[in-house]
């Protein structure tokens, strides 16, 4: 999926969001778990406004899990239910209903009170940035495969809900909004993770980043995948050393820069290099 996020764009999401916003009594926020900072959309907090909000960290499969622990912590003390989840396999999916009930019981009790008998099923809304894993929670949360995957420019039609067990209705279209990428580590994270396409930025700019973060922060783990027995504090040695070992070559023998980037980030993004998180608290 391509969106290109003119203000235009921007302005326009903004209000789809608020509009769907009028409907629901709880949302919940999809980052990724390994970036759960870059993969929030700026304006969050405002276009959410006093809405209940569950922030959702997808992909936590894929994350360091003492580094997500650790952002459960930070998000509690801002008074921030941080649940981890894989909507891929629905590992913690199923917590998610139970968290958002608690969440809405003053609201409901109150209806109890006003003498409605039987209150209805809470309305939700996810939101997130592009390829958070936005269809694949609702695909999952509805238990088939109902929520398109992409968007369709230009079709417009009426809301519809989704049942979730007897409790919980779901929007079917998710609230999608745009991140922060106007900053520069942002845009390299979410490159990194595979959240934008790799045309957008210049790939061996984001390898460079990648591989100062993982000798930073993963240097074992640089260490075993490409057998380097220490890693060089010259990040074209580190490139020159990774190509040779595998075989990263173009004419001639020389070491092919765009090779090397995309055998790392492919690695990175198919979790050879381990659980990555690339946001810390
Ligand atoms: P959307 O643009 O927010 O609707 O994102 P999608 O649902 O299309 O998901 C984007 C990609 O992330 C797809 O390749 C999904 O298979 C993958 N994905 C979504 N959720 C998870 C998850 O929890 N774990 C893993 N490993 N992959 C996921």
């Amino acid at each position: 999926m391509t969106i290109q996020w003119f203000p235009g764009h921007m302005a326009k999401a903004k209000r789809e969001v608020t509009e769907k916003l009028k409907l629901i009594d709880i949302v919940f926020e999809l980052v990724d778990a390994r970036i759960p900072i870059s993969s929030r959309n700026p304006l969050i907090d405002e276009i959410v406004a006093n809405k209940p909000r569950i922030m959702l960290l997808n992909k936590a499969d894929m994350a360091d899990p003492d580094v997500t622990k650790q952002w459960i912590d930070f998000f509690a003390a801002q008074q921030i239910e941080a649940l981890p989840i894989d909507s891929q396999s629905g590992t913690g999916v199923k917590q998610i209903v139970a968290v958002a009930k608690e969440r809405l019981r003053p609201k409901f009790e109150k209806m109890l009170a006003k003498g409605i008998k039987r209150p209805r099923a809470m309305r939700a809304l996810i939101v997130g940035i592009p390829n958070v894993g936005k269809s694949t929670l609702i695909n999952r949360l509805a238990g088939k495969h109902i929520a398109k995957t992409g968007d369709t420019p230009g079709v417009t039609k009426a809301q519809q809900w989704i049942k979730v067990g007897k409790e919980l209705e779901l929007l079917d279209t998710p609230g999608i909004l745009w991140p922060k990428f106007e900053d520069e580590e942002v845009g390299l994270k979410l490159a990194t993770t595979g959240a934008i396409k790799d045309t957008i930025l210049n790939l061996q700019d984001v390898a460079v980043y990648a591989l100062r973060f993982l000798a930073i922060y993963y240097p074992d783990r640089l260490k075993e995948r490409y057998v380097l027995s220490h890693i060089p504090e010259d990040i074209v040695q580190l490139f020159d050393e990774i190509g040779k070992k595998r075989g990263c070559l173009a004419v001639g023998g020389v070491v092919d820069y765009d090779k090397v980037a995309e055998l790392v980030l492919r690695d990175i993004r198919t979790e050879k290099l381990g659980r990555l998180s690339f946001d810390r608290p």
